[in-house]
C-alpha cells in the first residue's frame, strides 16, 4: 500500500515537471523572438535594413577609401577635397583615403571589405542618366563594404578649382553626395542637403554644414561627434539669424557680481 502511494506521488510529482517545462517553453521561445528582432530606430535619412534598423559603420569611422589606377590624377584634388568636406563636420575623422592605384574590379552585391573609388568607361545604357552609384553592403545593421562608381562614359567633369562648366558635372559636388551614401545615408528630399537626389551640370552642392545634414549624421554617430563650431554656425543659419548680439546681466546684483 505504501510502495503503491509512493509511486503515485512519483507520477504526479514527474507530470507537476512535466507541465511547468511545457510552460516554460512559451515563454523560452517568445525571449528568443525578442532577441532575434530587434526595435525599430528612426530613419534620419539612413538607409534601413528590413529591421527599419539604420546601417552605418557604426564605431569603425573613418571609412578607409581606395582609389582605383583608372581614377586621372586631374579628379585627385576633388576627391581631396569631398574627404575633407566630411571631416571638417566631426570630431573624428570620417573618411580617409589609404591608397591611390588601387586594383580590381567594382563588387556587386558582395562585401570584399574593401571601399573603392572606381572610374568607369562602360555604364548601363539602360541607367546613363546616373552620373555616379555607390553600392553599400551590410550584414544587419553594420556596413562591410560601400563602392562607388562615377559615370565617365556619360558625363564630363569639372574638379576643384576649375570654374563651374554648364556642359559639366563638378566632381566634388558628385562626390560629397556619394561619400553620404558611403557612410549609410539615403537621399533627402530637402534640397539644401548634399544627400538631395539631383545635381545639375554647371551646379555646385552646398558644403556638409546644413543642419539637415549634420542632424542626420549625428543621429547615427552621435552628436557630440559633430564639430562644435560647424554645429552652432548651422543652428544660427537656420533660425535665420546671421548677426545677432545678447546683453546679460550688466549692472545686476546678482551673487555672481557681488563675489567678485
Ligand atoms: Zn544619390
Amino acid at each position: 500500500m505504501i510502495k503503491q502511494h509512493d509511486q503515485q506521488l512519483k507520477i504526479i510529482k514527474s507530470s507537476k515537471r512535466l507541465i511547468r517545462t511545457l510552460l516554460l517553453l512559451p515563454v523560452l521561445f517568445s525571449v528568443a523572438c525578442v532577441l532575434e528582432t530587434p526595435d525599430p530606430e528612426l530613419a534620419c535619412n539612413f538607409v534601413q535594413n528590413r529591421d527599419e534598423q539604420r546601417v552605418s559603420w557604426k564605431s569603425s569611422l573613418p571609412v578607409k577609401f581606395r582609389v582605383h589606377k583608372d581614377v586621372p590624377l586631374e579628379a585627385y584634388s576633388s576627391i581631396q577635397s569631398a574627404v575633407s568636406k566630411w571631416n571638417s563636420i566631426s570630431t573624428q575623422n570620417v573618411i580617409q583615403v589609404i591608397k591611390w592605384d588601387a586594383e580590381g574590379t567594382p563588387s556587386s552585391g558582395y562585401a570584399d571589405g574593401a571601399p573603392t573609388l572606381y572610374w568607369l568607361e562602360e555604364w548601363e545604357s539602360n541607367r546613363s542618366s546616373e552620373q555616379g552609384r555607390t553600392t553599400v553592403v551590410w550584414s544587419r545593421d553594420q556596413i562591410r563594404d560601400a563602392d562607388i562608381r562615377i559615370n565617365s562614359k556619360n558625363f564630363l567633369f569639372s574638379y576643384e578649382g576649375n570654374d563651374l562648366d554648364p556642359l559639366k558635372v563638378d566632381l566634388t559636388s558628385l562626390l560629397v553626395h556619394e561619400f553620404g551614401h558611403a557612410l549609410g545615408l539615403g537621399h533627402n528630399e530637402k534640397t539644401e542637403s548634399v544627400m538631395y537626389r539631383l545635381l545639375a551640370k554647371g551646379r555646385e552642392r552646398r558644403e556638409v554644414s546644413k543642419l539637415t545634414d549634420l542632424e542626420s549624421f549625428g543621429c547615427e554617430y552621435g552628436e557630440d561627434t559633430i564639430e562644435p563650431t560647424v554645429l552652432a554656425a548651422a543652428q544660427q543659419e537656420e533660425s535665420g539669424e546671421t548677426e545677432g548680439n545678447v546683453t546679460t546681466g550688466e549692472g545686476e546684483a546678482t551673487s555672481a557680481s557681488l563675489a567678485k
